[in-house]
C-alpha cells in the first residue's frame, strides 16, 4: 500500500487540498483511503450522541454501524498514542493512503502553504516534504512548488512519486496487429510516398514489452516511461567560480575591503559556519554557498591584503552563484517516454539521481531472404546463382538502429519453405523483413502465401527504386515484404522500414533531416513518382550522384554517403540547381 502525506500549518488549505486530491485520484481509477490526525476529540465523538454515552459509560471499543458505513472507536486510555504504522495496518488494502497531519513521520509529504498565514515553511527544514502547494510568492526552494489549486499536477506528482503512475502509454498491453491491419482501399493509381508514409504511421503501434535497467547501461534504449528528476540539479546553491563569497547587501560601489574568515568552502566540503554580514570566505567552484553568502567575487578580481579581501565595488547581486535547481527542479520532467537515450540523456539521468530507468525491450527484427537463385557468399557458385547481399545488409541496418537482429536465413521459392521460416520468425521476432518474391510473378511466393492467408496488402507506392511493398501480418507479427533488388530493398528500408520500426520499438516516428545542396549533375526527371539517387558530397559541397541508376548496382550503395531525394513532380535539373541531399547519418547509419 502506498502512502503519501499532506501537511501544513493551520489555515494553510490542507483539508481542501486533500479533499480535491481524493476526488481527482479516485476519478483516475485508483482506490484511496485517508488517515487524519486530530488533537483530542473528533467528529464522530460528540457529547450527547449515543456512541459518546456508550464511551463515557466505559466501553473499551464502540463500533458504530449502519447500512452504509461503520466506524470503530477504540479507547487508547493511558497508553501512548499508537504509531502511524500501527494505524495503517488497520486500513483495508487500497492503492493509496493519504495522510493528513503526522508531520513528524518519515513518509513523503506535500506541504500546503498560504503566504497570508505568515508562517515559515515546514519544507525549509524537513526533507520528507518533497513538494509545496502554495498560493504564490512563497518560495525559493529545492523542491517543486505547485499552485495550491492545480489539483491535476499535484495528483500526477503524488502518483508518480509513489510509483502508481508509470507511463503515458501501455504499449505491450496493446492488442496484436490484425491480419487486415495493412489493408488499403484498392486504387488503380500508385500512391505518393508521403501518403504511404501517413498510411503506415496510422497502422502501427509499439509491440514490445518493458523492463527496468541501470541508467548507465541504457544508451540507445527507448524510454518506456517519463522520467521525473529525483533531485534538483544543482541540489543547492553553489559557486560558479573560484573566489570569495559574501552577502551582497553590505557592498557599495568603490573599493571594498571585507575581513576574511578562516577556513574555506570547497566542493564536497562545505563551510560549517555562518558567514557574518560584512565578512567574506574563500570559496571554490562547486562548493555550497555557506549560510550568509549570496554573491561570489572572482579570485582574479581581488587582492588579499593581510586578513582582508579587497575588490572594486558594484558587483551584481548573486554574481557567480548558481541557484539551487537552476538547471532542473526535483519533480520536474527530465525525459519523456519514447526518447531514445543518447549520451547527453545518460548524463542528465545521473545528475538528477535516476540510477534505473524503465525501457522497452529491444525490438527483435527477423530478416529473411527469398529466391532459388540465392547462395551464401564464400561458396563457389555457378553464374546463375546470386550471392545473398540483402540479408547481411538488412541485418546490419537493424543492428545499427539498436534492435536485435534475428537471422531467419534463406527460403527457396517454395511455399512450404517460406511458411516454415515465417512461422519460426513470428515466434522469435517482433517484426519480419523479407526481401524478394514480393511482386506478383510466378515465383513471388511471399505475396502469394500472405495473400492466401488473407494477410497481405500490396502497397503500390510511387517510388523509384522500389516495387510494390508487400505489407502483411503473420501470426500477429508484421511483415515488410521488400523488393529483391538490393538498391530498392535498401531505399525502401530507409524510407519506410526505419520510421515504422522506431514506432514498433516504442519510439517516435522518424523523419530524416535533409539539406539543400547545389547539384553536381543534370537529369530530366519524370512526373508522378519520387526518386532516390545514390549520392555523395563533392569536396566543394555539391551533391553528385552515382553514374548508374540500375537497381541491382550494389556498388553504388557503397560508393554513396547519402541519397538525393527528388520530389514527385516533373523536374529538369541543371548543375548548380538546389536538390535535397539526405546523408546516411540522417538515416542513423
Ligand atoms: P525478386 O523481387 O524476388 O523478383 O528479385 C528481384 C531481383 O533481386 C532478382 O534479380 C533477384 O535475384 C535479386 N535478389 C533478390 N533477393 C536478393 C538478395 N537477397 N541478394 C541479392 N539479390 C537479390
Ligand atoms: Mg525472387
Amino acid at each position: 500500500m502506498k502512502v503519501f502525506g499532506i501537511v501544513g500549518w493551520k489555515n494553510s488549505g490542507k483539508t481542501g487540498l486533500i479533499e480535491r486530491l481524493i476526488a481527482e485520484i479516485s476519478a483516475r481509477g485508483f482506490t484511496v483511503s485517508t488517515v487524519k490526525h486530530a488533537h483530542h476529540s473528533f467528529d464522530v465523538d460528540r457529547p450527547g450522541k449515543d456512541s459518546h454515552r456508550h464511551r463515557i459509560a466505559g466501553a473499551k471499543e464502540v463500533l458504530l454501524a449502519s447500512r452504509s458505513r461503520w466506524a470503530l472507536m477504540h479507547e487508547s486510555g493511558e497508553q501512548s498514542e499508537p504509531p502511524l504504522a500501527e494505524l495503517l495496518s488497520k486500513i483495508a488494502p487500497v492503492d493509496l493512503v493519504l495522510i493528513e497531519g503526522y508531520k513528524r513521520d518519515a513518509h513523503a509529504k506535500i506541504e500546503a502553504y498560504r503566504v497570508e498565514t505568515g508562517t515559515g515553511l515546514i519544507a525549509a527544514q524537513d526533507t520528507s516534504v518533497v513538494a509545496v502547494a502554495g498560493n504564490g510568492g512563497a518560495v525559493d526552494l529545492v523542491v517543486p512548488v505547485f499552485d495550491l489549486n492545480d489539483t491535476t499536477s499535484i495528483s500526477e506528482f503524488i502518483l508518480r512519486h509513489v510509483g502508481l503512475l508509470e507511463t503515458t502509454q501501455p504499449p505491450s498491453d496493446a492488442p496484436p496487429l490484425q491480419n487486415d491491419c495493412f489493408a488499403l482501399p484498392q486504387g488503380v493509381n500508385w500512391m505518393p510516398v508521403d501518403e504511404a508514409l501517413d498510411a503506415l504511421r496510422r497502422r502501427i503501434q509499439p509491440v514490445v514489452g518493458r523492463k527496468t535497467i541501470l541508467a548507465s547501461g541504457a544508451l540507445g534504449r527507448v524510454l518506456a516511461s517519463d522520467v521525473v528528476a529525483k533531485r534538483a540539479n544543482p541540489p543547492a546553491a553553489n559557486s560558479a567560480v573560484d573566489g570569495y563569497g559574501f552577502a551582497h547587501g553590505v557592498t557599495t560601489d568603490g573599493r571594498q575591503s571585507l575581513p576574511l574568515l578562516k577556513g574555506r568552502a570547497a566542493p564536497g566540503a562545505p563551510f560549517a559556519d555562518t558567514v557574518p554580514v560584512g565578512q567574506a570566505v574563500r570559496i571554490l567552484t562547486g562548493a555550497l554557498l555557506p549560510t550568509g553568502v549570496d554573491t561570489v567575487v572572482l579570485q582574479e578580481d581581488v587582492k588579499i591584503v593581510g586578513e582582508t579581501v579587497q575588490f572594486d565595488g558594484l558587483i551584481k547581486p548573486k554574481a557567480n552563484a548558481r541557484n539551487a535547481g537552476e538547471d532542473i527542479h526535483a519533480g520536474q520532467m527530465a525525459l519523456n517516454s519514447g526518447q531514445v537515450l543518447h549520451p547527453g540523456d545518460i548524463a542528465l539521468l545521473s545528475a538528477v539521481g535516476c540510477d534505473q530507468v524503465s525501457v522497452f525491450t529491444r525490438l527483435r527484427v527477423g530478416v529473411l531472404s527469398t529466391g532459388d537463385e540465392l547462395v551464401e557468399p564464400g561458396r563457389q557458385a555457378p553464374a546463375e546463382k546470386t550471392y545473398d547481399a540483402n540479408r547481411p545488409m538488412l541485418l546490419s541496418l537493424v543492428e545499427k538502429w539498436g534492435y536485435d537482429p534475428v537471422d531467419l536465413g534463406h527460403a527457396t521459392d517454395s511455399r512450404a519453405a517460406l511458411q516454415d521460416k515465417l512461422d519460426y520468425g513470428a515466434e522469435n521476432a517482433d517484426v519480419i523483413l523479407t526481401s524478394g518474391g514480393a511482386s506478383v510473378g510466378d515465383e513471388d511466393h511471399v505475396s502469394a502465401l500472405l495473400k492466401d492467408a488473407g494477410a497481405l496488402s500490396s502497397w503500390r507506392i510511387a517510388i523509384k527504386p522500389g516495387r510494390p511493398l508487400a505489407m502483411g501480418v503473420w501470426n500477429g507479427v508484421p511483415i515488410f515484404g521488400l523488393p529483391g533488388n538490393p538498391v530498392a530493398a535498401f531505399v525502401c528500408t530507409l524510407i519506410f522500414g526505419r520510421p515504422a520500426m522506431s514506432v514498433l520499438a516504442g519510439g517516435g516516428w522518424l523523419k530524416p533531416q535533409g539539406f539543400t545542396l547545389p547539384a553536381a549533375f543534370e537529369k530530366d526527371k519524370k512526373a508522378g513518382r519520387r526518386e532516390y539517387l545514390r549520392a555523395r558530397v563533392t569536396p566543394d559541397g555539391r551533391a553528385e550522384v552515382f553514374a548508374s541508376e540500375g537497381s541491382g548496382r550494389v556498388s553504388g550503395l557503397s560508393w554513396a554517403d547519402g541519397l538525393v531525394e527528388l520530389e514527385d513532380a516533373e523536374r529538369r535539373i541543371q548543375p548548380g540547381d538546389p536538390v535535397r541531399y539526405i546523408p546516411y547519418s540522417s538515416f542513423g547509419i
